[in-house]
């Protein structure tokens, strides 16, 4: 696969993880408890980074929250978990920085929205404290611009200087002009109050597609940040992820990025760690980085008449998901694994030999067997009705050959 030319950008350092120029994009992902309790919170942390979060986020928003903060990370490291946790800063994260050092010690970044720090002043006091603190702390900091919160008074200035100009701009443009500008603003702000470059990381959310590859393929030109991508609020379900997919694709592909949230809004009881696995599939169906092992299936037609290579296909996609945590371990490389599980033998033995390891299942009409190819060669033909169970074993052995370490005995 032809490389991505990545965006040269400063190197940032989040508690160990450095984020920007050829280092891996990095995903992260945000918790949704109540950063107050402090267990639950733990947690969910532990799950997010159990599905190969990298970054965890918590929100800091009022004084147990702030008070939480060290025990969240105490607890982690109990349980063997160093993913670096942030701190998600709105209205009194300077209050709030200054009245915890010990939570400002314990964060390994902050988050500010420059939108809502200062909100109703005249002056930055607000941020320029929480720099300071991040200065005092040698913490980096994301500077974090959404459309939602977006400076009012910046874009009031700017759309009342476009409606003055001889040719105005739509009113759209203004806006992305303004997210960009206050991004670029801040940061500029931020070094005179004591940051060095190699501590900011910038981000401009919005929650539609095409205003997210404008407004950073215009923030990538005009700085060498470190950017975090992702749309603000994704949405639910299908459309959160598609939505994420098109939107982060592009930019993506056009080596901007150094690190991505992927904000999909949970079904009641959902599993959180969906966000992350969402943001991993992206990066690896662009071939940007490897995390699982992937299936190719194809969709079925009238030639599968019953549902048993679907239910093949969940299986060892499951399979595959509950192996991963022990893999990993075991087994460095395996996530780049290709596996095919094809419906009959029309595309099937085709499409398994591009796999490490593919089944073609019988359609209907065709003879009630199941051709195995190994690296692009007939390893096997399965019959009966444990396909599934050989299948697996085949697979495990696989793995172990070709990725398991060698023990050299001393
Ligand atoms: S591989 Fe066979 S079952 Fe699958 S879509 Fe193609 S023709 Fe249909």
């Amino acid at each position: 696969m032809p490389e991505i030319q990545r965006r040269r950008a400063v190197t940032v350092n989040i508690g160990g993880i450095r984020v920007g120029s050829d280092s891996p994009v990095v995903v992260q992902s945000m918790t949704n408890t109540d950063t107050a309790d402090v267990e639950s919170s733990v947690q969910q942390i532990a799950a997010l980074a159990r599905a190969g979060s990298e970054m965890v986020r918590v929100t800091v928003n009022n004084d147990e929250a702030a008070k939480a903060v060290p025990a969240i990370v105490e607890e982690l490291a109990k349980k063997g978990w160093s993913t670096p946790i942030i701190g998600d800063f709105h209205y009194n994260g300077h209050l709030l920085l200054k009245k915890y050092p010990e939570t400002a010690k314990a964060l390994a970044k902050y988050r500010i929205n420059p939108g809502n720090v200062s909100i109703g002043r005249k002056d930055d006091d607000n941020f320029r404290t929480m720099v300071e603190v991040a200065v005092e702390h040698q913490k980096p900091v994301r500077i974090g611009v959404n459309w939602g919160s977006l400076d009012q008074a910046l874009l009031t200035k700017m759309m009342d200087e476009n409606s003055k100009s001889a040719n105005p701009l739509p009113a759209r443009d203004v806006m992305m002009e303004a997210m960009v500008v206050s991004a670029l603003d801040n940061a500029a702000a931020a070094e005179r109050y004591g940051l060095r470059r190699d501590q900011i990381i910038l981000s401009a959310k919005v929650s539609g597609v095409r205003d997210l590859i404008d407004v950073y393929t215009e923030l990538a030109k005009r700085c060498d940040y470190a950017l975090h991508l992702g749309l603000t609020e994704a949405g639910m379900g299908m459309k959160g992820i598609v939505a994420s997919a098109a939107g982060l694709a592009p930019l993506l592909l056009s080596g901007i990025g150094d690190t991505i949230r992927v904000s999909l809004t949970p079904t009641p009881g959902g599993d959180r760690s969906e966000e992350v696995r969402c943001g991993q599939q992206i990066l690896q169906s662009l071939g940007i980085r490897s995390f699982m092992p992937q299936v190719t299936s194809c969709p079925g037609c009238g030639r599968t008449t019953s549902t048993y290579f679907q239910e093949l296909a969940e299986r060892i996609q499951g399979y595959l998901v509950a192996s991963m945590p022990e893999w990993k371990k075991q087994y460095p490389g395996v996530e780049e694994l290709k596996l095919a599980v094809m419906g009959c033998i029309v595309n099937g033995p085709g499409e398994s030999k591009h796999a490490n390891i593919g089944i073609s299942l019988p359609g209907t009409f065709e003879e009630p067997k199941a051709p195995v190819y190994v690296d692009g060669k007939l390893f096997t033909t399965l019959k009966g009705d444990q396909i599934v169970e050989e299948f697996q074993v085949i697979l495990d052995e696989y793995v172990e050959k070709r990725y398991g370490r060698v023990l050299v005995e001393v």
